[in-house]
């Protein structure tokens, strides 16, 4: 399978203070050699500190959102050319808390997937059901249609990576039992081949929602899952190195 990813969403925490956790994962993973990348997302204000304070180890760093558009009238907003120039390699769309707070639609996730894209990084695109779309046995109906939706034409393996992170699963330390993680990543995998032919076997299909320490190794054993999108438990380099293992 494609070579796993585990990335740290800091959302909105952070500060110049918080550089020593960034400083301090480096170090910790300096010599261990990992089967998989490791990228942290901070706030679009603290990526260059953070580009600064990883500078000499293999971590990336990642955009968390974006405009579609690569500059213009568009007060409050950043472009993804402006992510990269700051030493983005990647920005998250369509996270749950964008769809939910600032009314992103999967036509909005896909033109800023696209824009992602077009600018050489890549587009890790979130999708997941609700509570009561779980509850109703819609999720399989839900992930296919924001898959479906969000995921720009032409995408490839290289450019784009998927997390599956289930809303009521997000800072509630509830997850999905192993079962239901396989059975939607298998969706996913299917879904990808369908849409993207071979490439969609090389797309990285993260698992993101109340992953930790002790239960990273579970959840990333499932078969298709790729790595993690990893929130709360990403703030402190402790507890970020004891998900990061699972791939040592
Ligand atoms: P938590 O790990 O805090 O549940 O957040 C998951 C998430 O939303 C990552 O994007």
């Amino acid at each position: 399978g494609p070579r796993p990813l585990v990335a740290g969403n800091w959302k909105m925490n952070g500060s110049v203070a918080m550089l020593k956790e960034p400083r301090l994962l480096a170090a910790m993973l300096k010599d261990v050699k990992l089967k998989a990348d490791v990228m942290v997302c901070p706030p679009a204000i603290l990526v260059r500190r953070v580009k600064s304070v990883l500078k000499g180890s293999k971590i990336k760093v990642g955009g968390q959102d974006c405009h579609w558009a690569a500059s213009g009238a568009h007060t409050g907003d950043i472009s993804a050319e402006m992510l990269k120039e700051a030493g983005c390699t990647a920005v998250i769309v369509g996270h749950s808390e964008r769809r939910t707070n600032h009314g992103e639609t999967d036509e909005i996730v896909n033109k800023k997937a696209r824009a992602v894209q077009k600018a050489g990084l890549k587009a890790i695109i979130c999708i997941g059901e609700t509570l009561e779309e779980r509850k109703s046995g819609k999720t399989l109906e839900v992930v296919t249609r924001q898959l479906k939706g969000s995921l720009p034409e032409g995408s490839t393996a290289s450019d784009t990576v998927i997390a599956y992170e289930p809303v009521w699963a997000i800072g509630t330390g509830l997850t999905p039992t192993t079962a239901e993680v396989a059975e939607v990543h298998a969706l996913i995998r299917k879904e990808l081949s369908g849409l993207m032919g071979q490439d969609g076997a090389g797309v990285r299909i993260l698992y993101g929602g109340s992953v930790k320490p002790s239960n990273a190794e579970e959840l990333m054993s499932q078969p298709n899952v790729n790595g993690a999108l990893v929130g709360g438990a990403s703030l402190k380099a402790a507890d970020f190195l004891g998900i990061i293992k699972v791939y040592a």
